[in-house]
């Protein structure tokens, strides 16, 4: 109970000081066993995060036990969820008004947090015939012993929307105010061990000796270096001082993979961990990686019969799937291009310069292949560079600073990606959405259409959310009011007057929409107010630019 009125006090106010105040004396307060679940909880999440473990508990799975258990008109739900736009809090509302109902089979005693923790590890164990019925049960049973306001919160862990505004930065700084230790030694650990809960609890038991004595243990996801943009080979070399190393840019996933003998585990770019889904992947690595112990990094990418990179979003099926794996591993191949080494047989590699590193993942890799290389100050090599990677169907380019350190979590100049874009589409509003928290009064989420130069009708290729500023959404929603012709439930559609540019860096398949295409990652880059419906971009030239994309990549 304790953890749910923090996490109401969390999302009442947004003054950060506040927020970290009341997290480090909440966290004075625990037992030692209750600080890594608190603390995972606080931030959104049942487990570290880490953990290979899951809930697998859907929204609609939900709605089945929360009807079930509080026997109340689903009205109400619907009512406190388009007033807040929040599942928690309508959930809340729902178990308030059942109060009467469910007094008599409410315990008197509260939840606690290791209650709670156990209660999601049976969750995340059930497994083997009837799984979904005994999951739902222990569902049920957790919730059935929850007050309204830990209902809310169960329910926002449950599903992933914890949305406090309190975020891991945060706690990293409440951890290290709580524990009397600086921030900087907070952070190291969390690096090492991939999450702040562990180092709390580790704080709290062996206090600052223990957490000076931290460093790299394979199995636990280390935080991902990232990329800033660059326009163009130029700009590339010009920040890395006139030469650096341009490798391939593959549209794939990024991987981190550990092994340590023959045990091989692999993260995904947000650190879960995704070896199921991968058997070939730690096939590879076990035959041919030449190490005893090792944390490497590379991009999968799923390529087609001929050896073609193929879209993202094939590789995506491969991720998402839990159940015959070994079915969709036949149907889409993958392939693993080595990027990176950040520790070896006991020794941190991170301070390392990249080409050193590089050089001892070549000496590591065995058979598998490293991501192209080339290292140049000359712009027109690069320039010929990119134009192979674009040809052979990859993203682009990064440029790795010859001299630059691994530094996790940390998106710098160190890299630098280099993708040209495709080129932008002007297309039409034709319906919104209302957002979500902040946003819930607002038409934040737009249905993007182009024309079709046949019919004269507008059909949708996208939906996004991004690219606007906040006053710009709130104009945007009058506007949209004005046009808008019908609703429903929380989508608005309006006449076709609101021509916006878009940008975007793929155009997928995809059955959702009429004309079998949506642009992924789309985002508004301005509003047209210069252009009419007719005069924006049509359905045909959507599919010329959708075509030709594979040109160079399989299908
Ligand atoms: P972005 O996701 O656009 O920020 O670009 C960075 C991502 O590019 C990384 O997280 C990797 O998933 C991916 N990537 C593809 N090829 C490479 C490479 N050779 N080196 C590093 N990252 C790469």
């Amino acid at each position: 109970m304790a953890l749910a009125e923090l996490c109401e006090k969390l999302e009442e106010t947004s003054k950060r000081n506040l927020m970290v105040s009341v997290v480090t004396a909440f966290l004075e307060r625990l037992s030692p066993d209750e600080v890594e679940p608190a603390v995972s909880m606080i931030l959104g999440r049942p487990f570290p995060r880490w953990s290979p473990r899951v809930l697998d508990v859907g929204w609609t799975t939900l709605t089945k036990i929360i009807r079930r258990l509080t026997k109340t008109n689903w009205k109400v739900f619907s009512q406190a969820f388009s007033e807040t736009g929040d599942v928690g809090s309508a959930v809340k509302a729902v178990f308030e008004a059942s109060k009467p109902y469910r007094q008599a089979t409410l315990l008197e005693k509260p939840l606690t947090i290791m209650e709670v923790r156990r209660s999601f590890e049976s969750i995340a164990e059930a497994s083997g015939a009837g799984s979904r019925e005994k999951r739902e049960r222990l569902v049920e049973a957790l919730l059935s012993a929850a007050e309204p306001l830990e209902a809310k919160y169960l329910v926002k862990i449950l599903i992933g929307e914890m949305r406090t505004g309190f975020h891991e930065g945060l706690m990293e700084l409440a951890v290290a105010k709580a524990f009397h230790v600086p921030l900087e030694d907070v952070q190291r650990a969390c690096m090492m061990l991939g999450d702040v809960g562990e180092v709390a609890a580790l704080l709290k038991t062996g206090g600052k000796e223990a957490l000076s004595k931290v460093g790299f243990r394979v199995f636990r996801p280390v935080r991902l270096m990232m990329a800033q943009t660059a326009e163009n080979v130029e700009e590339a070399l010009r920040e890395h001082g006139g030469e650096t190393a341009f490798e391939y840019k593959f549209d794939g996933a990024r991987i981190q993979i550990h092994k340590d003998g023959a045990a091989v585990r692999i993260f995904s770019r947000r650190l879960t961990d995704v070896t199921q889904s991968l058997p070939e992947i730690v096939e590879l690595v076990q035959r041919e990686v030449k190490a005893e112990k090792a944390i490497l990094e590379g991009e999968v990418i799923a390529v087609d019969a001929d050896g073609k990179p193929m879209a993202f979003q094939h590789l995506m099926r491969r991720f998402k799937r839990v159940r015959g794996i070994e079915e969709t591993r036949r149907r889409i191949p993958v392939r693993l291009f080595l990027f990176d080494v950040l520790y070896l047989n006991g020794q941190s590699l991170i301070h390392e310069p990249y080409v050193e590193r590089r050089r001892i993942l070549s000496e590591t890799s065995g058979e598998i292949p490293l991501a192209n290389q080339l290292v140049t100050g000359d712009a027109q090599a690069a320039e010929q560079f990119l134009k192979m990677a674009l040809d052979e169907g990859h993203e682009g380019l990064m440029a790795k600073r010859l001299d630059g350190d691994y530094t996790p979590g940390i998106r710098g100049k160190k890299w630098l990606k280099i993708k040209p874009v495709l080129e932008p589409l002007d297309l039409v509003i034709v319906a919104a959405e209302y957002g979500y928290g902040r946003r819930h009064n607002w038409l934040s989420d737009y249905y993007l259409a182009a024309r079709d130069a046949e019919t004269g009708r507008f059909l949708v290729v996208g939906k996004t959310f991004k690219g606007l500023t906040d006053e710009e959404i709130i104009e945007m929603t009058r506007r949209l009011k004005e046009l808008a012709v019908k609703e429903e439930h929380r989508r608005v559609i309006v006449t076709p007057k609101i021509v916006v540019e878009v940008l975007y860096n793929e155009i997928q398949k995809s059955p959702k929409y009429e004309c079998g295409m949506a642009l992924r990652f789309a985002r508004i880059s301005r509003i047209r107010e210069d252009k009419t419906p007719e005069e924006a971009d049509t359905i045909q030239k959507v599919r010329e630019i959708y075509e030709k994309q594979f040109l160079k990549k399989g299908r």
